[in-house]
């Protein structure tokens, strides 16, 4: 398999012939960043840093979101910052010399809330049992505050970094004085940062400008130069829609499929796999699982995202890291329709991805 593999990699990546095709993996920690090194992944295409605030960070987070009190949520940041630094240490070490394309927080941040319904659960029980609720029944209040209707469709990905806005400069921070550090050690980290859910290219202008202020700051604090990419995710059709407007901002494009495909079809991704998708793939309405296969509409979408993207500039690269990432038909694809330079997906995934992306360039070289 090693030598078919390595045969698949000379194919893939001979620029003789046209350009190379990368393949990157996703991942959030040095773990799979190293087994995906050994499955032959040449970049990390996506880091999700809000895997990082799970297990017993939640705590912390909890304690930023849903204080009042300055000092409480001061304390809380320097915490995160402080594990969100060590983090990416240790991931830019083991991805020396390679890209790292690091995501800012994504998803709602009630997600890292306690569930209010255990919680009113808790409050009844201790109630029962005659105890002092009164500070966990603040705390469901704030917390039922948050929820939202529609999660997926409400306050995350760059927007949580518009409305709170110590938290990207908390992460760019984390990014780039973990870089500043393994620089100084001798090291070569290659951080990208990447801002999610962009739909409004002011989202992008905003975000960029904070992150871009951040890394001037940390290089003057270390001494040391940086060159941090800037990225944006592109998986809102408006996104592509005024993809050329976004991409006289941003140094690459990475495309959530993932969301791109739940909001060309406005199919939810938590529920259309269990609810109705069976049914739709089954009365032949659709030839076959958009969530798995990229759909030809939403194609289209990341083609026209690309070429908007390279008539502003040749210097930009464009990516997908959603599942689609790792499909190999959505693979040859995204190489031969769309022209994106590299697909992104999970380490296990990554042998095949190498396999797909060669048989991709074989085929535009028919
Ligand atoms: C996507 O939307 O395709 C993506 C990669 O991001 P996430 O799945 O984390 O929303
Ligand atoms: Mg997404």
């Amino acid at each position: 398999l090693d030598t078919v593999l390595g045969w698949a990699d000379e194919v893939r990546l001979d620029e003789s012939a046209g350009r190379g095709y990368h393949v990157r993996v996703n991942a959030d920690n040095p773990e799979d960043a190293e087994l995906a090194l050994e499955f032959g992944a040449e970049a990390i295409g996506l880091c999700r840093t809000e895997h990082m605030f799970l297990g017993d960070r939640k705590q912390i987070i909890q304690s930023f979101i849903l204080s009042d009190d300055a000092d409480v949520r001061a304390k809380a940041l320097e915490d995160l910052l402080a594990v969100q630094t060590e983090d990416f240490v240790a991931m830019l070490r083991t991805m020396t010399g390679r890209a790292m394309v690091i995501r800012l927080i994504d998803p709602p941040l009630h997600e890292f809330l306690d569930d209010p319904r255990e919680l009113a659960g808790e409050i009844a029980r201790k109630e029962a049992l005659g105890q002092d609720v009164s500070d966990a029944r603040e705390r469901l209040r704030l917390i039922d505050g948050m929820m939202e209707s529609n999660p997926m469709l409400g306050l995350r990905g760059v927007r949580l970094s518009i409305v709170y806005a110590d938290l990207p400069l908390m992460q760019v921070r984390a990014v780039a004085s973990a870089a500043a550090r393994l620089k100084l050690e001798g090291f070569d980290p290659r951080p990208e940062i990447m801002i999610p859910l962009v739909s409004i290219t002011e989202e992008h202008v905003q975000t960029r400008a904070v992150a871009e202020r951040v890394i001037a700051e940390v290089e003057a604090e270390y001494g040391v130069k940086l060159d941090i990419p800037i990225g944006t995710m592109i998986e809102l059709p408006r996104a592509c829609l005024v993809a050329d407007e976004i991409a006289a901002h941003a140094d690459f494009f990475c495309f959530g499929t993932n969301d791109l495909t739940q909001t060309t079809f406005g199919f939810s991704r938590d529920d259309a796999e269990a609810k109705f998708l069976p049914a739709y793939l089954h009365e032949k309405v659709l030839a076959a699982n958009p969530f798995e296969t990229v759909d030809p509409a939403v194609l289209q979408l990341v083609k026209m995202a690309v070429d908007k993207g390279r008539a502003v500039t040749s210097e930009m690269h464009f990516g997908v890291c959603g599942e689609h990432g790792g499909d190999p038909t959505s693979i040859v694809d995204f190489f031969n329709t769309a022209g994106v330079d590299y697909v992104s997906c999970s380490p296990y995934r990554v042998p095949l991805a190498r396999l797909a992306a060669a048989r991709a360039k074989l085929i535009s070289e028919r």
